[in-house]
Parts: C-alpha cells; structure tokens; sequence
C-alpha cells in the first residue's frame, strides 16, 4: 500500500514523510520483487483465485496506490510500466475533478488505464463515513464508480474505504450497487472472500 511517490518538499509535515516513497527507492523495491520472481496481479485476480479457483503466477503480489496524487502519474505508473508490473490506483473522483495540481487529471488516468493500470475508486470526496445518511453514502459510493467507467470505459467494481472508517451502513450501500469488495487497511492473513 502505497501513498505518495516523490520526495517530500522541505516543509512536509510527518504525515507526508510517514507516506512517502522516493522514486529511486520505489524502483529499487519494484526491481528487487521483478528479479525475486515476483509478479503483480490485479485485486481482480485475486477475486477470480479465490472465487474460483483462477490460477496465479507464483509469488504474486498487489500493489496499490492510494489517493491518486499526481505522482503517481509521474513516477509510479513509469516505472511500474518499464518493469511489466501491474498497479491498482484509488482515486477521489471530486479531487480530480477540482483540477488541484497535487491530484490526477482524467486524461492521466484514462492514459494509465488504457495501458493496463487498475484504477478503482476511493470515494467521491474522502469523508469519514461513518454515521451517515443513505443518500450520502450512496453519493459517495456510487458517483465514483460511476464516473471512473465513463471515463475509462472500464467497468470498476472495487472500492476502497476511507482507513477504518466505516460502518455497517457503508457495506450495505456497497453490496447494494455490486461492489466485489473494498479494501481496508485492517491487517491479516487470511485468505477468504467472507465480509469481502
Ligand atoms: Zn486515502
């Protein structure tokens, strides 16, 4: 799970240190995992393995992004390209539409798509959504996923939630528009599809 890749500017605060990968260090990490015979699969073939039974290549690993900030275009979908790595990306659909330099555009990630990148959705506006009204959580679910398919003509069925704040209303909204599964960043080993 990674966050930014870039070095941070010099008045970063420890939060963007704390998720900051430099470039050359995330080349080192993706070069080691190629020349280990690590080969990066998509969260849907991680789906399709445990659903059924779809065969993995050995040592498989998922590599995700999150946020969908502009490095991500700058230096991790480079880089994973030049390796032959796959890399899942969740993106805020409302911070790339406000068109903030720190974050994705569109045409960036309809670019990154085409060339095989997954792109998912991170909500709409990353809220704390815990708490809230069907409406809003339907909003903030559905909008994105929505709009990641009109613009890469892929259809998106993961989502990713918001670090651990969620609810049981938010997991009802989401197997209500036929989301597979969302990621969390609760840690485990097991490998199932129960509460997926
Ligand atoms: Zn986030």
């Amino acid at each position: 799970m990674y966050h930014y890749i870039s070095v941070p500017p010099k008045d970063a605060d420890k939060y963007r240190l704390d998720l900051s990968v430099k470039p050359g260090d995330f080349e080192l990490q993706i070069r080691y995992l190629v020349s280990n015979g690590y080969t990066a699969i998509s969260l849907y073939d991680l789906y399709s393995s445990l659903a059924v039974s779809a065969t993995l290549p050995p040592k498989p690993i998922v590599l995700t992004f999150d946020d969908g900030y502009r490095d991500a275009y700058e230096y991790a979908f480079p880089l994973l390209k030049k390796y032959g790595m796959n890399g899942t990306f969740f993106v805020i659909s409302d911070f790339i539409n406000s068109g903030n330099p720190a974050y994705l555009t569109w045409d960036m990630v309809k670019e990154m798509s085409a060339s095989g990148m997954s792109i998912e959705s991170h909500t709409r506006s990353h809220p704390d959504m815990r708490n809230r009204a069907n409406d809003f959580l339907v909003w903030q679910i559905l909008g994105p996923i929505e709009a990641i398919t009109a613009y890469t003509g892929k259809t998106t069925t993961l989502l990713l939630l918001s670090l651990r704040k969620y609810d049981n209303a938010v997991i009802r909204v989401l197997k209500s528009v036929d989301t597979w599964a969302a990621v969390t960043t609760y840690p485990g080993t097991l490998h199932t599809l129960v509460d997926a």
